[in-house]
């Protein structure tokens, strides 16, 4: 048994070492690459895909999960080998239900999709992606196909990224959610917008570059395992556990752009950087989920670094890096200007309350282009129609509606979004854990002081990968199931104080 989990181990870093190879592509690509090397780029990293895609679906694997078999049973669940085996099988059986014809096909629609919508979106110009939109969603369908036995066809889609959710289980929390977030929008909105010129003037990039940085050290994002470069849209990007990247975008106008995408990304980063080393080259060395995933990058971006105890000990410091611009600036002036509530057209602009009407949109939208119910035709009118009876606010133009998101051009449609929404609502039902278990985290912070907060999330999440489904691990760290009412309540206060609701 030993030999044959040696030679599984082997044959799993192999994988792991491609796609790594094409990760570290990528970034290059996205940070320095010269514009010259795009089209072999794109072909380099299709070619490692496509290998490690291979090595992984080689019979010679699964071979060696059934053998494993009755070694995994004689083992504690959630011990290591045993979750290896059983994470390693569920991916497999997954990855050969695909024929890789058909993966070869949406890959390379999704690459000619993608370079159409590049153009098509500054241009405002929706019919020039339709047809490749309408062939996206019948790929889609495809897709979902091959995993017969489903109750809706977004749910092998969804659980792609968000393993074990379901349409119908993210439908009726998303439900409930906009039931309680609506009459606070409501209330706040009916109040003066708050006053975020302070954010809006002139902030050198390297003061910027250097702040958010100096934030993240304290949060224990590692430099040692990690760097951080500039690119155009902020992602976390991993080559091994000892290398764990972020990039951001600065915005000399836009105080809060680089300095929560550094918060958010480093939030990504810490989790995959307190993963147990042991797992260094296996499928249980990531993330759990995408929903997960996005819990860490908004507990450290919204929970730690829009709060007002973060900001008691780190103002002071950001006045003497910014002292004409915000030496005269309060900080309750600065406070509320970060947390500035507005009805807006563009997600990733949103703030922490109206945040999840968009993402709720979107995914009730692809529930309904994939059970047929609206058409690619009509979904930039349905985009608008949702926008004004949610947000109370429609796109002028589709450039700012529909398509205004990489996801469903960069990818299929279907669970491209509701991992967002979970991960805030994740994010809340953590913090809320954690504050149980050290009621003093908040006093610490209000000190600059993070180490118990970060000790407590390594232990209780980041070392453990992907050992344990999103649901069990929700369940381990906080001893209930997924809810709303961490989340609620947690945006109630905060935003009850700051716009002194009733
Ligand atoms: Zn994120």
């Amino acid at each position: 048994m030993e030999a044959k989990l040696k030679e599984l181990k082997a044959r799993l870093l192999e994988v792991s070492d491609l796609n790594a190879a094409a990760a570290l592509l990528y970034w290059d690509q996205t940070t320095y690459m010269p514009p010259g090397g795009a089209p072999a780029r794109a072909r380099q990293i299709a070619t490692l895909r496509r290998l490690a895609h291979e090595k992984f679906t080689d019979p010679a694997i699964g071979k060696l999960l059934d053998d494993l078999r009755l070694y995994e049973e004689s083992l504690p669940y959630d011990s290591d080998d045993a979750s290896l085996i059983r994470v390693t099988r569920r991916d497999y059986e997954k990855a050969i239900k695909v024929p890789p014809a058909f993966m070869a096909e949406l890959s390379s629609h999704i690459a000619a999709t993608y370079e159409v919508w590049a153009k098509a979106r500054p241009a405002n110009d929706f019919a020039a992606v339709q047809p490749y939109l309408e062939k996206t969603l019948d790929l889609s369908r495809q897709l979902a196909n091959f995993f017969p036995g489903y109750e809706h066809i977004a749910d092998p889609l969804i659980d792609f990224s968000d393993p074990g959710m379901t349409a119908s289980a993210v439908s009726t929390l998303f439900a409930e959610l906009r039931q309680q977030l609506a009459p606070i929008v409501q209330a706040i909105t009916a109040q003066p917008p708050a006053d975020d010129s302070c954010l809006h003037q002139a902030f050198p990039e390297a003061q910027q570059l250097a702040f958010g940085q100096e934030v993240i050290r304290r949060f224990g994002y590692d430099f040692r395992r990690g760097r951080q470069d500039k690119t155009h849209h902020p992602y976390m990007t991993k080559f091994s556990l000892g290398d764990v990247r972020i990039t951001t975008r600065v915005k000399e106008n836009d105080l809060g752009e680089a300095l929560f995408s550094t918060m958010h990304e480093a939030g990504h980063a810490l989790y995959e950087q307190g993963i147990r080393t042991e797992y260094e080259g296996t499928p249980l060395a990531r993330g759990a989920s995408s929903g997960i995933h996005e819990s860490q990058s908004r507990l450290w971006e919204n929970l730690v670094g829009r709060s007002l105890s973060f900001w008691r000990s780190f103002y002071p410091r950001l006045q003497a890096v910014f002292p004409d611009q915000l030496g005269n600036v309060s900080l309750e002036t600065f406070y509320q200007a970060i947390n500035k509530v507005e009805r807006s057209l563009i997600r990733t602009d949103a703030d922490e309350v109206t945040y999840n009407l968009h993402v709720i949109i979107r995914f009730e939208l692809e529930l309904a282009l994939l059970e047929g119910q609206l058409t690619v035709r009509d979904l930039p009118e349905a985009w608008r129609e949702r926008y004004e009876a949610d947000l109370g606010i429609a796109p002028p133009d589709d450039r700012d509606g529909v398509l205004q998101d990489v996801h469903w051009y960069s990818g299929v449609i279907g669970g491209a979004f509701q991992g967002y929404t979970l991960g805030n609502i994740i994010s809340a039902q953590f913090f809320e854990a954690a504050l149980q278990a050290h009621p003093e985290i908040p006093a610490e912070i209000e000190q600059g002081e993070f180490g118990t907060l970060h000790t407590w999330l390594k232990e209780h999440i980041y070392q453990h990968g992907r050992k344990y489904m999103p649901a069990e691990l929700i369940e381990r760290v906080t001893g209930s199931p997924l809810t709303i009412e961490p989340y609620i309540r947690y945006l109630r206060t905060k935003y009850g104080e700051l716009y002194q609701l009733q």
